[in-house]
């Protein structure tokens, strides 16, 4: 029987860039040492606090089909924090929760791309942009960010591509380059939106990962409220990756439309999973930072050792929770690097083809590893690069 076109053509007829990470899980499945450095997921589990709060929820009640748009109390509380933390008024109307940002972002493209429709992002990217974006019939165009700019996009270099474009998917901090985008990149950003009447997808997911610098939300910036949609999460600031709790933040118009979508989709999140994310939110900044620490702490230690040899070049990371390096020196392609550094050393990191071809001659390693372990690995890795480029 034949499948559709949208569903055969998600991953666009080429690899996935998930190849390096399932091989890396097949060898510890079958009981290999092998130090997944792959994907950014926390070496510590969600608080149990937080599950506590999501026990005590189900036994009270929580387990009928909740509200589709999300349990309200959720949305006024990230609706407030978006308040605090942009100085722009936002309400529960402005807030829809979804299963991570991830079902945030294909949310976002369906709301405002047509099929057909052209949908830029910014290229090295996180793995799964270009197939969110066919799932949602749109076609994905990237723009691509330069080293020697510190990855930071150009405004004239999207404007090339922008003209008769529905949106612009912007992330940062950035996955995988760990780039902190600029007042001035984003002014640039929200200029050329509004000559070329772009909608801005804004991915803040690592918002509370920031390293140097400060994160600003496009959102906040003039005349972009109307046009803007953020994506946000609970899985990389509160450490609840697998309970599936993130949100779209934009103009009300959007948010009714994508409950509209939620209906024939999801029907809604786990009222449950949503009340303990609510207690999570209401723990304040010291949760978050705690989380955020040990990201904070490794990123300084991994620079530090990589200062002190010249064949991996690291792009400087300003935030979340990975460091990538330029292997260009070993002569190898970053998707070769990886695997032979798999097969060779037990060490799983992710090619930065994988993030697109801006990152190609890249590898991405996830701080995701206790410190002793960490400094063992980049040892290793250094050690591995140095051999190869001789
Ligand atoms: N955006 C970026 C940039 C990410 O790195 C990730 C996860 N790695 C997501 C979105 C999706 O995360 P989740 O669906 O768990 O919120």
């Amino acid at each position: 029987m034949k499948l559709s076109d949208r569903i055969i053509g998600i991953t666009g007829n080429g690899p996935d860039g998930w190849g390096v990470f399932l091989r890396a899980r097949q060898m510890a499945d079958t009981g290999e040492q092998v130090t997944e450095l792959t994907i950014g997921e926390h070496d510590i589990r969600t608080d149990p606090t937080i599950l506590d709060a999501m026990h005590r929820a189900a036994l009270s009640g929580q387990t009928g089909y909740a509200a589709v748009p999300g349990v309200a109390a959720l949305r006024d509380c990230i609706a407030e924090r978006i308040t605090a933390r942009t100085g722009i008024r936002t309400g529960r109307d402005n807030v829809h929760i979804t299963a991570g940002g991830q079902a945030g972002l294909f949310a976002s493209h369906c709301a405002v791309c047509d099929p057909g429709d052209r949908a830029l992002f910014i290229d090295p990217h996180y793995t799964t942009y270009p197939g969110t974006i066919r799932a949602a019939s749109a076609v994905p165009v990237p723009v691509r960010a330069r080293a020697r700019d510190g990855f930071q996009p150009r405004p004239e270099a999207i404007a090339e591509q922008a003209a008769g474009a529905a949106s612009l998917l912007i992330n940062t901090p950035n996955n995988p380059t760990g780039a902190v985008y600029g007042t001035e990149t984003l002014t640039g950003i929200a200029d050329l939106c509004r000559e070329q009447d772009l909608w801005l997808i804004s991915d803040e997911v690592y918002d509370t990962q920031v390293w140097e610098g400060a994160h600003v939300s496009p959102r906040s910036l003039p005349g972009m409220a109307g046009r803007t949609l953020v994506i946000g999460s609970m899985s990389k600031s509160h450490a609840m990756t697998g309970s599936r709790v993130g949100w779209v933040v934009g103009p009300e118009e959007v948010i009714a439309r994508m409950t509209d979508l939620a209906t024939a989709t999801t029907y809604g999140i786990p009222g449950f999973v949503q009340d303990a994310a609510l207690f999570a939110l209401r723990q304040g900044e010291a949760l978050e930072e705690r989380v955020a620490a040990p990201f904070r702490r490794r990123r300084a230690k991994a620079m530090k050792i990589l200062a002190g040899q010249n064949t991996l070049a690291p792009v400087p990371a300003q935030g979340a929770m990975y460091v990538m390096l330029d292997v260009r020196t070993t002569g190898l392609s970053g998707d070769d690097f990886a695997n032979r550094l798999l097969d060779e050393e037990r060490i799983a990191v992710m090619p930065g083809e994988s993030f697109g071809r801006a990152a190609a001659g890249h590898i991405r390693v996830a701080l995701t590893v206790e410190d002793g372990a960490l400094e063992d690995a980049l040892g290793r890795i250094i050690g591995f690069a140095r051999g190869i480029a001789g």
